[in-house]
């Protein structure tokens, strides 16, 4: 099997120095396992913080340990009684195309499921994070404005369309003006700025006329800069990723806004609250599900994906994402079912 280990820890962007293609013999299965062929890698932020060894709020990947990650698989070879040749599984193996399993923690999509891959994105982590950030912290009630970025990413372009179904304003952000148009013309936003135009808090403004009463924080730096000054009077604000920090090597330049933003907290009532996804909401997967199945089958929940094949070009696709040159969840589809 080929696997990509952490060789070093990155400085900034990672780099194809960082990580090791190693090519192993596996051995034969002992009674009880499975082997699972990987057919999709899920590509997502949070893995740049397992590359670091900062402390967080999960434990880093050790160098020369694989790189891990959630995979949907296929069993190719059953030593246990609860899985049969074939069938379809997600399970959390890493950046590798075979890996053996005891059968922990796997969970069963059936034989032919019709988008396997979808457990990846809309129907797993990305989804469930959209879904419990806004729902459970944003609280949207109709008529309010929202504010998402990375608005054609997994989480964010989720995030825009269940708070459309929840009667609200959307207004997204997002890198380019081809991804502005999908989130409009696709996902049914109101508008949706681009973050590298010149005047972008400016059109900010003026697409948020009435303020902004959730945003949804996925990406911090310059577009909080420019929310910032546009909440309303009790504004929630979900903290669910920092994606424009991610590479960072130092602190931002400019002036320190700690105080305002504490000010602003203050005098508006602002409410924040970070989370993680499983360590909070793990016990309310099922509730998303459901309700999750039942809007893609209605047609209200567009999703895209972002395909790229062969696990030699997982780390270019991994920085893609991180830089914005994805278009939809990022996957990267390791062997053909
Ligand atoms: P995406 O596929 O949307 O990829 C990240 C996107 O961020 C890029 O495509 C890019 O989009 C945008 N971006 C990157 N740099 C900047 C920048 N400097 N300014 C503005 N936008 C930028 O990712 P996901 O949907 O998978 O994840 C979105 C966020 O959710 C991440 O922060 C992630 O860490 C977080 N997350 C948190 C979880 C939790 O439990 N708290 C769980 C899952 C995800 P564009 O081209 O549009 O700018």
């Amino acid at each position: 099997s080929r696997q990509l280990t952490l060789a070093s820890r990155p400085h900034g962007a990672p780099t194809d120095e960082n990580f090791a293609l190693k090519t192993l013999e596996l051995p034969p299965l002992k009674n009880g396992e499975v082997l699972l062929r990987t057919i999709y890698l899920s590509l997502d932020p949070y893995m740049r913080g397992r590359m670091s060894d900062a402390k967080s709020y999960a434990d880093p990947v050790n160098v020369g340990d694989v790189m891990v990650g959630a995979t949907v698989c296929q069993v190719q070879e059953s030593k246990n009684d609860s899985f049969s040749e074939g069938e379809w599984v997600l399970a959390y193996t890493g950046w590798q195309d075979y890996a053996i399993s005891n059968g922990e923690g796997l969970m069963q999509l059936g034989k032919e499921p019709a988008n396997p891959s979808y457990a990846l994105g809309i129907m797993g982590m990305p989804g469930f994070t959209a879904y419990m950030g806004l729902l459970d912290i944003g609280a949207p009630k109709a008529g309010e404005t929202v504010v998402v970025a990375a608005a054609t990413g997994p989480v964010g372009a989720t995030v825009g369309q269940i708070a459309k179904i929840k009667g609200c304003r959307v207004v997204g952000v997002a890198g380019g003006s081809e991804k502005c148009k999908h989130a409009v013309e696709v996902l049914g936003f109101d508008a949706c700025i681009d973050h590298k135009a010149d005047n972008f808090a400016q059109q900010l403004e003026q697409a948020c006329d009435n303020g902004i009463d959730v945003y949804y924080e996925n990406v911090g730096g310059k577009v909080f800069d420019a929310v910032l000054p546009l909440l309303n009077t009790s504004a929630r604000v979900p903290v669910c990723g920092l994606v424009s920090q991610y590479n960072a090597t130092s602190l931002p330049e400019g002036p320190d806004r700690l105080g305002m933003l504490m000010g602003q907290i203050l005098s508006k009532r602002i409410k924040m609250q970070g989370f993680i996804i499983f360590d909070d909401y793990g016990h309310r997967y099922d509730e998303f599900a459901t309700a999750m199945q039942q809007w893609l089958q209605d047609g209200k929940i567009q999703y895209r994906e972002h395909m790229v094949e062969g696990i030699e070009n997982t780390i270019t696709a991994f920085n893609d994402m991180i830089s914005g040159k994805n278009f939809g969840k990022t996957v990267v589809k390791i062997n053909s079912p």
